[in-house]
């Protein structure tokens, strides 16, 4: 059988055991396994809140929404991003009519803090950081920055699950507004779709989770029924989204974050065939991690002159490959912003994304790389 760029793996009897639960008890929706996840990925992560929703990207529409909402933001200003991103990152942005100001990226193929810095106007409300494939990269500087500029701070970490720098998780640093994570079908910690988004405020929070199902606050009916009488008789403070997660998801994503930890070490293990593999291939450049002994590598990625034909030499062979990202000012939409990100746009047309997942023996892996070397040569 061929190899496909990402497999998830599920420890199938336990989810099914969990999801059982659920269909038992007659609870499939918001609450019960949604809390308890919840309060799981916070003891987890370290993060002081937790919403659970139904993807990340409705995690950066709110991210964003909210924050405008609550520091008076005007249609128009604009927040710095990243053009190696999934559309997600900058359509978030722009729902908001506010505009993506492109930056360059760095080595890692996260925002470089120098040419951040550049892209600083007096409209700049807020960066948006992507932890590609899991990586910091130079968040401390862009931490610095967003705090000597008095920008607000969000991070996309749909690829960070489980990724910590020094023991901790990037997330949880000081300096950082909010972040939103993904357990889409292939990222980490795969569910189906759903997503967490941690406000470091509570505040913050509380008004997401409103946001979340329908701008529907329950705390009007809780504080005036003791016996539930009085459900229906809640009050509605904003124009919601139906954007919040349910139990189903919230019971494969409680089984599946018990083998995070090892799930990540076991990429870790495969990075390092990958690298020794290919390292010595002067033809080969290697994306670099920073903290690569705690990152989760979501992605293993190379970049090589030769991409699509190589591309197309890994498929014959029934080795599946992608590409992470296309430079964003490629798309219609975003297209004001070519030329202002060289080096995202050069290394976008050379990157290409090799299988990386559980179901990857160490000889699969060899294998996959030495077809690499054969080709690229
Ligand atoms: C997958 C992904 C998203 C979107 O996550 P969903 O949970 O599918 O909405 C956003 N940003 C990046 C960088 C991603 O890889």
């Amino acid at each position: 059988m061929g190899q496909q760029v990402f497999l998830p793996k599920f420890h199938i009897e336990e989810c099914l055991e969990a999801v059982r639960e659920c269909l038992e008890k007659g609870w499939t929706g918001l609450g019960y396994k949604t809390v308890e996840f919840e309060e799981a990925w916070k003891k987890y992560t370290g993060h002081t809140n937790a919403h659970f929703l139904n993807s990340n990207t409705a995690g950066l529409y709110l991210a964003v929404e909210i924050l405008k909402e609550k520091y008076g933001w005007a249609d128009g200003d604009e927040i710095i991003s990243t053009p190696i991103t999934f559309v997600s990152t900058n359509h978030a942005i722009l729902h908001q009519n506010m505009k993506v100001k492109f930056a360059d990226v760095d080595e890692f193929l996260c925002l470089d803090p120098a040419d951040v810095e550049k892209k600083i106007t007096e409209k700049t409300r807020a960066v948006m950081f992507v932890g590609y494939g899991g990586r910091f990269g130079r968040l401390d500087e862009i931490i610095a920055i967003c705090e000597k500029y008095n920008l607000k701070l969000i991070l996309d970490a749909a690829h960070m699950s489980g990724t910590r720098v020094n023991g901790v998780f990037p997330g949880t640093l000081n300096g950082i507004d909010v972040t939103v994570y993904s357990f889409q079908a292939v990222k980490n910690l795969p569910t189906a779709d759903s997503g967490m988004i941690c406000f470091a405020d509570s505040e913050l929070d509380s008004i997401c989770r409103k946001y979340s199902w329908l701008g529907i606050n329950k705390d009007t009916y809780e504080r005036t029924s003791s016996t539930g009488n009085y459900k229906w008789r809640y009050d509605v403070d904003y124009l919601g989204y139906k954007y919040h997660g349910n139990s189903i998801m919230a019971a494969l994503a409680l089984t599946q974050l018990k083998y995070l930890d090892s799930d990540n070490a076991r990429r870790r293990e495969m990075v390092k065939i990958y690298d020794e593999c290919l390292a010595s291939n002067n033809k080969i450049h290697i994306i670099p991690a920073t903290y690569e002994d705690e990152c989760s590598f979501h992605i293993y990625e190379i970049a090589v002159d030769n991409r699509d034909a190589l591309m197309n030499f890994l498929a014959e062979n029934e080795v599946f490959t992608g590409v992470h990202y296309r430079d964003n000012t490629e798309y219609g939409m975003y297209s004001y912003g070519q030329g202002t990100c060289p080096r995202a746009h050069e290394i976008s047309k050379h990157i290409v994304t090799l299988p990386l997942h559980l179901g990857l023996s160490d000889d699969e892996v060899r294998g996959i790389a030495k077809l690499v070397n054969d080709f690229v040569g």
